[in-house]
């Protein structure tokens, strides 16, 4: 932590109890083997299959899913007879000119967004990644994490392996590479049955395009039609693009087959339960896409609103979201509460996420730049403000102090529409180290203090619950501290210190 205020609020990290306990019969693992390695990623892909312009409609459809990785992307195409691939640090946009997709030709595609923090930004680790293997070309795009990729991998190198990057999805592409399988798809399930963790994986190979989901279903993954091609995307607002109509999720352990004789499905990995990640619904997908079994992301967030303000109502003239992930849970908030609702803070659009940026500086002064108030509406209000979630604390703080200072608020009452972020997530969505999660050390009146706000209040892990349908198919880990899936021979405090 760089910031001074954050360090003399907040004591010594404390732990949280319970979670130190869970790995302690496991090995250690020798990190100096792996050091610089940096596992954490999340993303968004696409697929398709049976189009003559399968590369064009990556390219959309990796635009619409922007938001899941702004890193850099890559598309890699088949036209039945060998693999063309294009990739590059960047936005999909910036990279995707029409020359360099004219170099992508056939009739199947798969796309990947990337997004990570610091230390890995290099194009060796954009995906999607090629390899040459006994069985021909294959190109993979994952979006997840795995949590025993390192274990993995130092087992592989031992064994000769070479890895071009630092990623934990080449583990997969070299897992099926020595898998002594006879089918490429045993191939897949000899590999997939070693991993743990999260993985939404695309494989393209010259005549077929495969997708699997990992039993947990903890990323989302959804099939669809478009001119009689099938295509596979992480998000549903993919589909809408390119004018696919949804057909089904890939169901967790599914793996789908699409080629000449048409669509297979597999049941490949053996489900034990369903750990949908829970945060895809309060932040990370787009509100237009339907996930987890067609919910909209857009009408489970303002439910989380109106719940907020079933939980916790407070006296106010105004509510206002913080822009845009608060949006819907805020005019929830605003139905259900009858306080009227407007944009108090106008954000920026020409700007990334600021949450991306890698240095802490960085992230301040990327706050100002991305919001400000609007002072007319605030002046002399009891203003109620909604997020989504805390993570650090350090936006709440700025943007608390920007509606009171700068928009003149007379009381500003923070509402957020998630639980408090306890732990991080080692399945795909990028948090901080738990020392970093406000919550993880402070209790609500601790972190109101700090925020500087006249009341705080998080939704209820009940509330949110209520809010999902099927709500023990959920994970919750970032919240309950509770982690679906084990950390095989990995203890967490090396999960945060490998993902960090
Ligand atoms: P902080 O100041 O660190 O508490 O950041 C809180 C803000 O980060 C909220 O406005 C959230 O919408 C946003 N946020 C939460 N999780 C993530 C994430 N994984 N990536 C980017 N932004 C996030």
């Amino acid at each position: 932590m760089n910031n001074p205020l954050y360090r003399s609020a907040i004591p010594d990290f404390r732990h949280v109890p319970g979670s130190l306990d869970r790995c302690s019969c496991c090995n250690n693992l020798n990190l100096s083997d792996i050091s610089g390695d940096k596992l954490h990623e999340e993303c968004g892909v696409f697929g398709v299959y049976g189009h003559p312009e399968a590369a064009n409609l990556a390219y959309l459809g990796l635009y619409s899913l922007q938001h899941r990785g702004q890193e850099g992307a890559g598309i890699c195409s088949s036209d039945g007879k060998q693999l063309y691939t294009e990739k590059a640090m960047g936005l999909v946009a910036d990279i995707f000119s029409e020359k360099r997709l004219k170099k992508l030709p056939g009739h199947a595609a798969i796309g990947h967004n990337r997004y990570s923090t610091a230390g890995s930004s290099i194009l060796k680790n954009v995906q999607p990644i090629v390899a040459n293997f006994a069985l021909g070309t294959l190109a993979l795009g994952h979006n997840g994490n795995l949590v025993n990729a390192a274990e993995l991998r130092k087992t592989l190198e031992d064994d000769g392996a070479i890895f071009q990057s630092t990623s934990d999805s080449e583990v997969v592409v070299h897992l099926i590479a020595h898998s002594k399988g006879e089918s490429f798809y045993e191939r897949v399930v000899h590999a997939l049955r070693q991993v743990s963790g999260a993985f939404s994986l695309l494989i393209l190979r010259e005549n077929e395009l495969v997708a699997v989901r990992d039993p947990y279903g903890v990323r989302p993954l959804c099939l669809g039609q478009v001119d009689g091609a099938y295509v596979f995307a992480s998000e549903t607002c993919a589909l809408d693009l390119i004018g696919a109509k949804y057909i089904r999720d890939v169901e967790p352990g599914e793996m789908v087959i699409i080629n000449e004789q048409g669509l297979t499905s597999l049941k490949a990995l053996h489900s034990e339960r369903r750990a949908f990640c829970v945060f895809e619904f309060i932040y990370f997908s787009r509100p237009d896409s339907y996930i987890f079994g067609h919910q909209n992301v857009n009408s489970i967030r303002k439910e989380l609103g109106r719940q907020l303000a079933r939980e916790s109502m407070v006296d106010a003239d105004i509510v206002i979201p913080v822009p845009d992930s608060g949006v819907p849970a805020a005019l929830g908030f605003s139905e259900e509460s009858g306080i009227g609702f407007d944009f108090g803070l106008i954000r920026n659009h020409y700007i990334g996420r600021t949450f991306i940026e890698p240095k802490q500086n960085i992230r301040h002064f990327g706050v100002k730049i991305k919001l400000n108030p609007v002072r007319e509406l605030l002046e002399g209000k009891r203003v109620v403000v909604i997020d989504d979630s805390i993570v650090r604390g350090t936006t709440s703080k700025k943007i608390v102090k920007m509606i009171r200072e700068n928009g003149g608020a007379k009381e500003v009452h923070l509402r957020i529409s998630s639980p408090p972020t306890i732990m991080p997530c080692f399945y795909g969505i990028d948090t901080p180290t738990r020392q970093e999660l406000i919550a993880s050390s402070h209790d609500v009146d601790e972190t109101r203090k700090y925020v500087t706000a006249d009341s705080l209040s998080y939704l209820s892990m009940e509330g949110l619950l209520r809010s999902v349908r099927g709500a023990g198919d959920y994970c919750t880990a970032c919240f309950s501290n509770v982690y679906p899936i084990n950390f095989p021979g990995e203890h967490m405090e090396q999960l945060e210190f490998l993902f960090k």
